[in-house]
């Protein structure tokens, strides 16, 4: 095993680190130390700059065919509390967030088991008739097997194929959890696998997409279950270069069959993003999402390897469901505010991370 120094020292001079090397640093105890060599690969590849969207969510279902243990967002369809939106009523929201200058929209749902293909293609189809630089960033691994396999009933590729026909952009990152089968079994059973999750991203990326990817840590993982996680993504990452951006974010214990478990605390999800940023040295961007962390914890982030803050978002439900109690929503100003506080430069982004503007003086 080797000592912090030597790792640091690979660090410093852009090495690649090993798995057992990961795991010594997730375990150093200087919480400091690993922040400033985090910092030193965020600024290699990022400099001072730090990022965001102005975004909204749209969650057009929650009705699914799955119970994951640690979702509290899902419903069966003869809930009191289940929902489903009209494409016209999707729309006019979208509109009025397109009033307010949003450049991209979030699209997630349960696996619902009746809706036809054609509802998924018009919702993009018409959200895009909006504004065609609209970009649609939708749709998690797992839905899109479900599409693939329970609706549309073509291959993989014939399905992103004919999402994109119709407007899908980006793919989200949702649904990776953690990788290993045993862990993934007691907090998602009947999920994908990470084979499957990885299949979904590799065809997408090999047909010219992109995409984020995540990791939902702080339940019953352990710190190799992390690493193995992580290293399956920088296998893809080496193989597709198709990952825009990495979003790990703690596991929220409220409302959900995993309940009796304590949320992780701030230093802990401090550590995971350091070890992150040093680990998956070759995707760009790692994201401190402030919907999890709070913005207190993610503009202290901006010092531990992460560049950008996720974004304005309105509307979050899927967290809050699960007890988060961030708020639902951050205008443009508070972000850019959170952002210089922290010694960084705002810099307003597209989903690609591509800069729209640069924050001069003002803001709304
Ligand atoms: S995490 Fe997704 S797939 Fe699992 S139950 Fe919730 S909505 Fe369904």
């Amino acid at each position: 095993m080797r000592s912090f120094p030597e790792i640091a020292d690979d660090v410093a001079t852009a090495k690649r680190i090993s798995d057992a090397d990961a795991l010594t640093l997730l375990r150093h105890p200087n919480l400091h130390e690993l922040g400033r060599l985090a910092n030193l690969v965020r600024e290699r590849i990022n400099g001072n700059r730090a990022s965001y969207v102005v975004n909204r969510y749209l969650n057009y279902s929650n009705v699914c065919i799955l119970s994951c243990q640690f979702c509290a967002f899902a419903r069966r369809k003869r809930d009191p509390d289940a929902f489903e939106f009209a494409i016209d009523d999707m729309v006019d929201a979208a509109r009025q967030s397109l009033a307010d200058g949003i450049t991209e929209i979030h699209i997630v749902g349960g696996l619902h088991p009746t809706l036809p293909f054609s509802f998924y293609t018009d919702m993009l189809a018409s959200l895009k008739a909006l504004d065609p630089s609209l970009i649609l960033k939708a749709f998690t691994a797992i839905e899109i097997r479900h599409l693939a396999e329970r609706i549309h009933k073509q291959p993989i590729a014939e399905t992103l194929a004919a999402l994109r026909a119709a407007g899908l952009d980006a793919l989200t990152g949702g649904g990776a959890e953690i990788f290993d089968p045993t862990v993934r079994n007691r907090i998602c059973r009947g999920k994908e696998t990470a084979e499957e999750w990885i299949e979904v991203h590799r065809t997408w990326h090999q047909m010219g997409g992109r995409s984020t990817a995540t990791m939902l840590y702080g339940h019953l993982e352990t710190l190799e279950h992390r690493i193995d996680h992580m290293r399956r993504l920088r296998q893809l990452q080496d193989e597709t270069g198709g990952f825009t951006g990495f979003v790990p974010y703690a596991f929220e214990p409220e409302n959900n069959q995993l309940a009796h478990i304590r949320r992780i605390g701030a230093l802990e999800e401090l550590r995971m993003l350091a070890v992150a940023r040093i680990y998956l040295d070759n995707i760009d961007h790692l994201t401190a999402y402030w919907i999890s962390t709070g913005l207190p914890i993610a503009q202290i982030a901006l010092s531990y390897g992460v560049d950008d803050l996720h974004g304005t978002i309105i509307e979050e439900k899927i967290f809050h469901m699960a007890g988060a109690s961030t708020p639902a929503a951050m205008t443009r100003a508070t972000l850019i505010k959170a952002i210089r506080e922290a010694g960084r430069e705002p810099v307003q982004r597209d989903t690609f991370y591509r800069t729209l503007r640069p924050e001069s003086v003002t803001a709304s």
